[in-house]
Order: C-alpha cells, then sequence, then structure tokens
C-alpha cells in the first residue's frame, strides 16, 4: 500500500512537473534561463535518487508513521476526535510550519547547509530547480517529520493532501512563470509566490536568510523573516558566491559536494542590521 502511494506520488510529481514547463514556457518571467538538457538531466537525476529511491520514504515514513499512529491509538487526533476536515487542515497547516523549520535549520547549521546547498547551487531557477535537492535532505525531512505526525496523531489522508500541497507549490515556486505584480502582492498574503520564493534564492545572502515557506507566507511574517516579492529584481542573480558554489556542474559534484568542505567552510550569514 506505500509502495503504491510512493509510485503515484512519483507520478503526481511529473504531472505537476510538465504542468509547471509548459505554464513557464508560456508566461515566462524572463528570458536566459538555461534550459539545456544536461541541466534538466543532472536535477532530473537527483530527483531519480532522491524521489524514486529517497523520497519515497518520507512518503512512507510519514504515512506509516500516520497509519501506525492511528492504528495504535496514539497521538493527539487519535485520542481526541475531530471532524475530518479539521484534522486535513491541520495537518497541512502544522506539516507546513514543520518545513518552515526544517528550511531555516537547514541554513543555521552548516553540516545541513552542506546538504541544502545543493538546491542553492542552481544559478537557473525553473520547474526542474523543484528536482534539485540532496537525499540527505529528504533524509533530514523525513526523520524531523515523522515524530511530530506520530505525536500530534495527524491522519494518513493528512499526509497525502500535504504532501499533494508540497509538490505542486514547490514546481510552482521554482518555475520561470511571469505574474502580475498586483496578483502576486494578493497571493502572497498567505500563499508563497513564484517571486517570494525566488527571493530566498538570491545570491544576498540577506534574502536567502528571508522567505523560508513552503506552500504559507504567514510563518515569514509572524517570525519576521518575511520580505515581500517586490524586492525581487528583474536582473537579481541566484545561485551562492565564493567557495560556497559548485566549481562545475556535474552529477557527481552535486552528490559529493555535502562531503567537500569549501575553504572558507563558514556559514554564510547576513550581516547584523
Ligand atoms: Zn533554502
Amino acid at each position: 500500500m506505500e509502495l503504491l502511494q510512493g509510485i503515484n506520488g512519483v507520478y503526481y510529481l511529473l504531472v505537476c512537473l510538465v504542468l509547471g514547463l509548459i505554464v513557464e514556457r508560456m508566461f515566462p518571467w524572463r528570458g536566459g534561463v538555461n534550459i539545456s538538457l544536461p541541466r534538466w538531466l543532472r536535477n532530473a537525476s537527483l530527483t531519480f535518487y532522491n524521489t524514486l529511491i529517497l523520497s519515497f520514504i518520507p512518503m512512507i515514513a510519514g504515512y506509516g508513521s500516520a497509519v501506525f499512529a492511528q492504528e495504535q491509538s496514539i497521538g493527539l487526533l487519535n485520542i481526541q476526535a475531530a471532524p475530518i476536515w479539521i484534522q486535513l487542515l491541520f495537518a497541512v497547516v502544522v506539516l507546513d510550519l514543520a518545513s518552515y523549520g526544517q528550511h531555516r535549520a537547514l541554513h543555521h547549521w552548516y553540516f545541513l547547509w552542506r546538504s541544502h546547498r545543493t538546491h542553492h547551487t542552481d544559478r537557473y531557477l525553473d520547474a526542474t530547480t523543484a528536482l534539485r535537492f540532496h537525499p540527505f535532505e529528504a533524509v533530514f525531512r523525513t526523520a524531523t517529520e515523522a515524530p511530530i505526525i506520530f505525536m500530534l496523531g495527524l491522519p494518513p489522508e493528512g499526509i497525502l493532501l500535504t504532501y499533494a500541497v508540497h509538490v505542486f507549490v514547490n514546481v510552482f515556486t521554482h518555475a520561470n512563470i511571469s505574474i502580475s505584480p498586483a496578483i502576486d502582492r494578493t497571493l502572497a498574503i498567505v500563499l508563497v509566490t513564484p517571486n517570494v520564493h525566488h527571493l530566498h534564492h538570491s545570491t544576498k545572502v540577506e534574502h536567502q536568510y528571508a522567505n523560508f515557506g513552503s506552500a504559507f507566507t504567514i510563518w515569514d511574517r509572524a517570525l519576521g523573516t518575511f520580505v515581500p516579492p517586490s524586492e525581487l529584481a528583474k536582473d537579481e542573480v541566484f545561485g551562492v558566491d565564493g567557495p560556497e558554489n559548485i566549481a562545475e556542474e556535474t552529477f557527481g559534484n552535486l552528490v559529493l559536494d555535502p562531503f567537500r568542505t569549501p575553504e572558507k567552510s563558514a556559514i554564510p550569514k547576513p550581516a547584523k542590521k
């Protein structure tokens, strides 16, 4: 059953990805995105290993934790009954907050940053950037998410719904999609838009320490890490600078990067205001 959910999850990811690629071709935010096949293949290769092998784990571990907690009547929602729609909403909101916390931790601790920077070293942002995550990051997210699901007794359906929301949002917020400023501003009151997340991929370290949210901007707004999408410049440079960057973009370098310590191994931090 869990394996079937995982396979369905991969199909769903592919549908979202193709949709993202089509929409960004139709309404591109800016030109000059490197859509070369080698880059796409590098990002997709990470997904091949990461999604087809390791991303099954978050799904299975999260889903499995939810099923086990339900069977054993363990966890808050399995003790205190609530209508299913409240349980689903609770799962999506709580796991989005968890994702925000994970993302901040990935930037805060150097050994976590070493795996997360694989995602940040993409110099171009398009739908395929959503595929570019190091397997260690997937393991970290799994290890920290499953206990939350278990302790809160989140329903299995809520895990699947959150997965569906986060996969869609992941592709949508990395895609090179143009959105009118008025719609962007309105959506960004609650939701993470492409411009909101693109800012987080800037080489400017102060922007890398902003807009950590996955689906909702409410966590960034509440915790003082929100930078409005209007700050995104049309010529914004994406990636990481200096020794943190990957010298040569090859699949091997992407996978091995966390094991290599740049010469200056201090984690990039924004200047104190
Ligand atoms: Zn990040």
